[in-house]
């Protein structure tokens, strides 16, 4: 297919934009092509330049759990917009939101709202480190916790995609004090923690990976995470960004039974508006400025059209628990019938799901580490994303992302899903 308006949009983007694109997974760069320019999208549809629709498997990257402009979200945001777009002072709609956040999620006493997942995972390390007094953190391999500098060793997500483990830019320093650990490989975890264990702050990671495909903690993992944490006094750190009020409403501490120290969120939180969020047990938290040392701060912070999006959604969702039911069933029929297509056509594949997380990798499994992940065949996976891409639906550009759902999906969309995906499959074979 040919995309003349996305076409002369990048050309021009590229120009003026680093890469003609304001984040590094949008420009296709692991899948090749045009990237598509979006000018709406609604419920599970997206609509390009040239007027084309495609079902969206992106979700924004994870935010929109319920659809795209999800109409109480909408008239939230428009009600709220009327009385100004930021006050830089406190507003009722933070308390509420922090309410209702602390309220529902185990071993969140307090939380303090930032602009981005990034922001969260960066000031979470901050407090971490001010509370221990200590400096090194552990990351593991192919988790990825967005672009602050400590969490660009060995990072997952556009990072990975990019085939830039590290990045220039961040200091030996800097590098020196994060230590990278094998995702679901309690031992490597002993082992950095035994040769450093006077001066491990924090031990940081997406409780189930979503930046490397998806990979679910193994039985133990987390629980083993949380013993050594409690031995060694290290605050252990769940980045919940992408599975935040998306695997459960309580997140990935609900669905593993295991809470964290300090937690993270992002995406889902903002409804689709920039806002990012770290939390924790009250001794730890109360070493954020004001009340402590840790100095972290932010002009838009608990910005109102964020907090007016994303408490929308949140409460929705509360209210209707019934839709983790739904996703569940969802996503279970898609991924069903994605491993039927490609047991039927021989191609060895790993089907990895949580909830309305899934990843696919196109080679044998298990896949549950990082160099598993890295074992998928990335040329199939781009063929397989031009082929979904001009039967109409989007997947994630890049072979390292994982599938986000939205409850807004309907049974024919799968079938649609589905139908695409055997087409495709039988094209390429
Ligand atoms: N943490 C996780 C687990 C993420 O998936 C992401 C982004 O994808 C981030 C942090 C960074 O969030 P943001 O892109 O909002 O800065």
């Amino acid at each position: 297919m040919d995309y003349p308006k996305s076409k002369e949009l990048y050309e021009r983007a590229s120009k003026v934009i680093p890469g003609g694109v304001n984040s590094p997974v949008r420009a296709f760069n692991s899948v090749g092509g045009t990237p598509l320019f979006i000018t709406r999208a609604q419920g599970s549809y997206l609509w390009d330049e040239e007027g084309n629709r495609y079902i969206d498997l992106i979700s924004s990257w994870g935010p929109m759990l319920l659809g795209h402009a999800e109409p109480d979200v909408i008239k939230a945001v428009q009600q709220t917009a009327e009385n100004s777009t930021s006050f830089g002072a406190p507003t009722r709609l933070e308390v509420e939101m922090a309410e209702l956040i602390t309220s529902s999620v185990p071993g969140v006493d307090k939380i303090r709202m930032v602009n981005s997942g990034t922001e969260a995972t960066m000031s979470a390390i901050r407090v971490a480190r001010g509370y221990t007094g200590k400096n090194k953190i552990i990351k593991f391999k192919g988790n990825y916790h967005g672009h602050g500098d400590s969490f660009l060793i060995e990072a997952g997500s556009g990072a990975l995609t990019m085939g830039e483990p590290s990045s220039p830019g961040v200091t030996e320093g800097t590098a020196k004090d994060t230590l990278n650990a094998e995702y679901n490989n309690l031992d490597s975890v002993k082992k950095l923690v035994e040769a450093n264990k006077d001066d491990m702050a924090a031990i940081i990671l997406e409780p189930i990976a979503g930046n490397m495909g998806c990979i679910p903690p193994n039985e133990g993992f987390l629980e083993g995470l949380r013993a050594l944490c409690d031995e060694h006094n290290i605050v252990l750190i769940f980045d919940e960004v992408m599975t935040g009020f998306r695997v459960d409403f309580q997140g990935a501490q609900k669905v593993y039974g295991v809470t964290a120290d300090m937690v993270t969120y992002g995406k889902i939180i903002g409804a689709g508006l920039p806002v990012g969020a770290y939390g924790g047990k009250e001794e730890i938290m109360d070493y954020v400025a004001p009340t402590g040392p840790v100095y972290q701060a932010g002009t838009l912070s608990g910005n109102p059209l964020a907090m007016a999006a994303g408490f929308t959604l949140l409460k929705k969702l509360k209210d209707h628990p019934e839709v983790y039911d739904e996703l569940e069933k969802k996503s279970q029929v898609l991924a069903t019938g994605i491993t039927k297509i490609l047991e039927e056509y021989d191609i060895p594949h790993a089907m990895n799901r949580v909830g309305s997380m899934i990843g696919v990798f196109y080679c044998e499994g298990p896949v549950e580490t990082f160099d598993d992940a890295n074992r998928t065949d990335k040329e199939l996976f781009g063929k397989i994303f031009h082929g979904m891409l001009k039967r109409g639906v989007h997947l994630p550009p890049s072979p390292f992302e994982a599938f986000f759902l939205a409850n807004s999906l309907t049974t024919d969309d799968l079938s649609f899903i589905l139908t695409a995906f055997e087409e495709t499959i039988s094209e390429i074979k």
